[in-house]
């Protein structure tokens, strides 16, 4: 009985999300309005590289991500020398998203590094397919108190576990994985950084997990997380947390 009643309020949480998986490919070297790992990114007219400006050292570049129904090319770049977790006391320019909309083959100009890149991860096309999320555990409590709450009348020494298996039953994504949209699944607890423009509740936007095939390893099999103004669509926040 009770049971049912937590299928039922779960189903209105759910959430649709991309997942992104790498595969290593030497087609992913060349720039490209693609999502992919590594090579090179997609850059247009006016842009250079960009570099650190703690350590000066060239950023690396991570990845892109092609967000189909925005239009837009998110391209994530990097710096594994000062290894940014995205806290308030940063240098910014540590880390860099450049949003392009209307991405275009036409619009592409070549940037290279000057210097090798160490860090660079292995190039990668990547597989995109559609899943179904709800919330982690963590962020239930601010997703529904009633839910949090019956699962903990349910099981009291281990409430989790019933909604784990309750998202199981639902047949959602409960994994860790690199994904576009949805929820976002903490590894140290819930993050919800704020628009340093207008103060507004930043949204869960991508998060990108540690990569054995890109060979992308975010401290101790960790996950970056990036949010983003619903207004400003240009602020990103970054969050790196790991175990
Ligand atoms: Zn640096
Ligand atoms: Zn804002």
């Amino acid at each position: 009985m009770s049971k049912e009643k937590l299928d039922s309020l779960l189903k209105p949480l759910v959430k649709k999300a991309i997942k992104l998986e790498p595969r290593a490919n030497d087609a992913a070297l060349a720039a490209s309005c693609h999502t992919k790992f590594g090579g090179s990114p997609y850059a247009e007219a006016g842009d250079t590289w960009p570099s650190c400006p703690t350590c000066k050292k060239e950023l690396t570049f991570i990845n892109q991500i092609h967000d189909e129904i925005e239009q837009q090319l998110f391209v994530f770049y990097y710096c594994n020398e000062c290894f940014p977790w995205g806290l308030g006391d940063e240098e910014k320019g540590q880390w860099l998203v450049r949003l392009y909309d209307e991405p275009s083959s036409s619009k592409i100009v070549n940037i290279a590094r000057a210097s090798n890149d160490e860090f660079a991860p292995t190039p990668c096309k990547v597989i995109t397919s559609p899943v179904e999320v709800l919330p982690d555990w963590e962020g239930l409590d601010s997703a529904s108190d009633e839910l949090s709450d019956l699962c903990c009348k349910i099981n009291d020494d281990s409430p989790w576990e019933e909604y784990e298996e309750a998202v199981e039953r639902a047949g959602c994504l409960n994994d860790y994985a690199t994904l576009l949209g949805g929820y976002p699944r903490f590894v140290q607890g819930e993050a919800g950084p704020v628009c340093p423009e207008c103060n507004s509740q930043m949204i869960f936007y991508a998060q990108i997990d540690s990569e054995n095939e890109a060979n992308i390893m975010w401290g101790d099999v960790g996950l970056v997380y990036f949010f983003r103004c619903p207004e400003h669509k240009n602020q990103f926040q970054l969050e790196l947390q790991c175990h």
